[in-house]
């Protein structure tokens, strides 16, 4: 069955699934429906809602402006934070993957506080494939086909005529000076290096040169330049060739400037979520309030709680927050009118300069080392603010 609406938009579409998800959870759980019926229901919706997300992706590659809505959406997500702090604190060092015993490529991550931290691959992938990062090959690894792993893969090089793998593998060096050209083990004395036929000790890398390989076989004793090449999974005790193997590209990931630019003004949203809500605010991420019949004013988020409403700008920086976001949350409340606390939050801190026009505009700010304390601050100004007026 091809989903409906897959010619139109993409990201609509997963969202209307989605949410059709919700609605028939909250049903499930008010007891509107058997549970039976809920599986199956459930299970259809699961299935549409990984094809539609793929279908996502797939449009995300094609269509900017669908790759930078899925990037807004991911860079609220708790994974995705940890790696844009990464970036905004190493400032843009790549993620190098690292090789553990079983080979699988990990991705440690350095936590200012807390346990060490390894990203997920695909979810790496997946930034990457929605531009959020950038890629670059970093190594390959060969998979073994039967158990899909690649930690018992071993290469093998054989007898190019009898398929042995008891062959000797010789380098073959040439004496510069005198043209001699003999195996390594010919010039091997001792811990030195002597040329077998004009004797001279050669003591500096640049007076011999290799010039290839050399194998012969224990088994046939024929020799020959190249071997033949075979990859072996211990565990499976399987052989395969190069045409058989799974190969996998291992990437780097690294951030451009622009996207961490963009990425790292959500840093801290995650956190800022979490305390409201547990202090029973309903929170909006971005938060969009419609200004006029034609124009909207979006916030980072807003929150609500009776009748209190809370908008917040999160202006996020390395050093010092600029002028910048001052001036642009003024403008929002000039065109928002409606009661409501707007607040600043800013981490670390502001400018000077942004702080003489923060003062100027009457603008509240709540500032801290990270985003976790800013939300602490911001619930005390919350607390201490009034009641929206009326
Ligand atoms: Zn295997
Ligand atoms: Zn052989
Ligand atoms: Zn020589």
């Amino acid at each position: 069955m091809s989903a409906p609406g897959a010619t139109g938009d993409p990201v609509a579409e997963y969202d209307r699934l989605q949410s059709e998800l919700l609605n028939l959870q909250a049903q499930f759980a008010n007891k509107k429906i058997p549970q039976q019926e809920f599986d199956l229901l459930s299970k259809q919706l699961k299935d549409r809602i990984s094809a539609a997300e793929a279908a996502v992706y797939e449009s995300a590659r094609k269509d900017p402006s669908v790759a930078k809505t899925l990037r807004l959406r991911s860079y609220n997500e708790t994974q995705v934070q940890t790696i844009i702090s990464h970036f905004v604190r190493t400032a843009g060092r790549p993620i190098e993957p690292e090789f553990g015993v079983d080979r699988v490529p990990k991705y440690p991550i350095e936590v200012s506080d807390g346990e060490p931290f390894s990203a997920d691959r695909i979810m790496l992938q997946r930034l990457a494939d929605i531009g959020g990062l950038t890629q670059s090959l970093y190594e390959r690894i060969v998979y073994c086909p039967q158990c899909q792993k690649p930690s018992d893969v071993f290469a093998r090089f054989k007898c190019a005529q009898c398929g042995s793998i008891d062959i000797v593998i010789s380098r073959m060096i040439e004496h510069v000076m005198c043209g001699t050209i003999n195996q390594e083990v010919a010039f091997q004395q001792g811990r030195s290096m002597i040329c077998p036929t004009c004797k001279k000790l050669l003591t500096k890398p640049e007076e011999y040169r290799l010039i290839g390989i050399v194998c012969s076989c224990n088994s046939c004793h024929a020799h020959f330049e190249n071997p033949t090449q075979s990859y072996y999974c211990r565990h499976c005790k399987y052989e395969f060739e190069l045409l058989g193997a799974m190969i996998t590209d291992v990437f780097a990931y690294g951030m451009s400037k622009e996207i961490l630019n963009e990425a790292s003004k959500s840093l801290g949203i995650t956190s800022l979520t979490k305390t409201l809500t547990e202090n029973g605010y309903e929170v909006q991420v971005p938060g969009v309030l419609p200004a006029s019949p034609s124009k909207e004013v979006v916030f980072s988020l807003i929150a609500k709680k009776n009748d209190k409403l809370v908008a917040i700008d999160l202006a996020h920086s390395d050093s010092e927050v600029e002028v910048e976001p001052v001036l642009q949350l003024y403008i929002k409340l000039l065109e928002e009118t409606r009661p409501m606390v707007a607040i600043l939050a800013v981490v670390p801190t502001l400018s000077k300069k942004a702080r003489e026009v923060a003062v100027l505009h009457k603008i509240t700010v709540a500032e801290g080392p990270n985003a976790q304390e800013v939300s602490l601050r911001i619930l005390k100004i919350l607390q201490s603010a009034l009641p929206a007026v009326s």
